[in-house]
């Protein structure tokens, strides 16, 4: 006995001292050193052209007759006359109101590379127009504040690029390798007009891109619980998505003489074993890798279970799980959304229908999803359908180690200083499930910085950006387009 007590001690006190080794082992990485590179901008200037991209009404709406043509004709001739720099030197294709611009590189053996954003907006909330506190197509600017819609979302995206190319043609660069430029102006409703149409027009021209950078994840202030520094996150992978219909069906008739068990009881079951059963998931892969950059400048507690997943792995999974945004990088997601059922309240209804949407981590494939939820709904008289477009897989993955993420990586390191940089998994969609199709490696990254209160300016009210963070955006695309393109040796 008193031996037994001895090697359990002693094997505590060797699992306490591997927990607190690992844990003072697990520190930031020797930041990348990169040397600052100053960018001089008009901050003036700039805001003052964001503001008036903000008043074109671009708006994407489901409703194809809402959409106000006038407005994206507006906005097209406002970039020509407001960057005639790009214009004169950059070749222009425009395929409906998508603006394509083609600089071209001195070494035409160079995979060209793409910059991109979208221009196209969500609609303000009818009713909702009253909690702006500047009107949401004003472009206002007060107090250093640029307010309105696509202001985040993707308009300063648009912008940025837009003023870092005319300073870089203003200075005299001259690109190694031949860079496009695409501004969509159909994201919002999939984007299949514009980005649809500018990759297949790159395939047609057999155009294989090194990689594209399009809108996406965002530099970070305070959004990882206890990270101090700011956390660029480069989105390398989009999540895909799925409707499936979990139908059950029973015999009808009056509600005045019901069954022990209806169509609604049985699909009400299915719901819930779905929501106890999510898909599977954990910390692997993609997000393995960001959580061990990001991890190492948290408080003690969490760097500890981060570096001894061998011993807190469940736990933490099961802690991380609880957090929606987190939960949503670890696995494919399971949101019924709408349900149905009979048609009159003293009617039984013959079939009970829950739509349920999953976002596919790039772990599962729709298939894998579907024979999970099949798996976990099975019962009598309980079915799932698939709907008969397929739904949309989750993007490949492209590589982190690779030439473009380091370029964008380092790019905001020479504009931000020692920031953490790190890949990401961006949880909703962009254009760049069409772009993606003509690049060798597709980044989602937006060179400014957000913070939790700004989140929910995204599709919704008071978007709005600082007139110092959109110059700073303005600084990284430039030096992104440069470091990118390579300089051009002097004829
Ligand atoms: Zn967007």
């Amino acid at each position: 006995m008193r031996t037994l007590v001895k090697i359990s001690g002693t094997l505590a006190a060797v699992v306490v001292v591997i927990v607190l080794v690992n844990t003072f082992r697990h520190t930031p990485d020797t930041l990348r050193q990169v040397a600052p590179v100053e960018v001089t901008v008009d901050e003036d200037l700039i805001a003052r052209h964001l503001a008036e991209a903000v008043q074109f009404r671009t708006v994407s709406h489901q409703d194809p007759s809402l959409r106000e043509q006038d407005q994206f004709e507006g906005f097209i001739a406002w970039v020509k006359s407001t960057y005639p720099e790009v214009n004169e030197n950059l070749a222009l294709t425009r395929l409906n109101d998508t603006l394509l611009y083609r600089w071209e590189g001195a070494d035409g053996a160079l995979q060209p590379i793409l910059i991109t954003g979208h221009y196209d907006v969500v609609p303000v909330i009818p009713g909702t127009e009253e909690r702006w506190e500047q009107p949401p197509f004003s472009g206002n600017i007060v107090d250093g504040v640029i307010w309105g819609r696509g202001t985040l979302d993707d308009k300063s995206g648009v912008v940025g690029i837009l003023e870092a190319t005319t300073l870089l043609l203003q200075q005299g660069f001259q690109p190694q390798r031949t860079v496009y430029l695409s501004f969509g102006h159909d994201e919002e409703i999939g984007g299949p007009n514009g980005a649809g149409e500018v990759a297949r027009f790159l395939k047609e021209n057999q155009v294989q891109l090194a990689w594209s950078l399009d809108e996406g994840s965002f530099v970070f202030d305070d959004m990882l619980p206890g990270v101090e520094p700011l956390v660029a996150i480069i989105n390398v992978a989009e999540k895909g998505s799925v409707t499936l219909d979990i139908v059950a069906t029973a015999a009808g008739g009056h509600s005045s003489m019901p069954p022990a068990e209806t169509a609604v009881g049985k699909l009400a079951r299915a719901l819930v074993k779905l929501e106890e059963n999510p898909v599977p998931g954990g910390l692997e892969g993609l997000s393995a890798s960001m959580f061990d950059t990001t991890s190492r400048y948290m408080p003690f507690l969490m760097r500890m279970m981060f570096a001894n997943q061998w011993l807190f792995g469940a736990v933490l999974e099961k802690e991380l799980a609880k957090m929606p945004a987190v939960n949503a990088m670890l696995r494919t997601t399971t949101a019924p959304t709408m349900l149905s059922g009979s048609v009159k309240t003293n009617v039984l209804p013959i079939e009970a229908v829950a739509r349920v949407n999953f976002r596919i981590h790039p772990r599962d494939s729709v298939q894998d999803v579907a024979d999970h939820v099949a798996r976990v709904v099975q019962a009598p008289d309980v079915e799932v359908r698939l709907p008969a477009t397929g739904g949309l897989p989750a993007s490949v993955v492209s590589d982190w180690n690779s030439e473009g993420f380091g370029v964008i990586g380092d790019s905001v390191l020479e504009t931000y200083g020692s920031i953490v940089v790190t890949p990401g998994l961006m949880v909703a969609g962009s254009d760049t499930r069409h772009y993606g199709k003509v690049a060798d490696n597709a980044f989602r990254f937006n060179p400014l910085v957000v913070t939790q209160a700004d989140l929910t300016g995204f599709h919704g009210t008071n978007e709005k950006i600082s007139v110092a963070n959109m110059a700073q955006g303005v600084r990284s695309y430039a030096r992104i387009i440069s470091n990118g393109a390579g300089k051009a040796d002097a004829p």
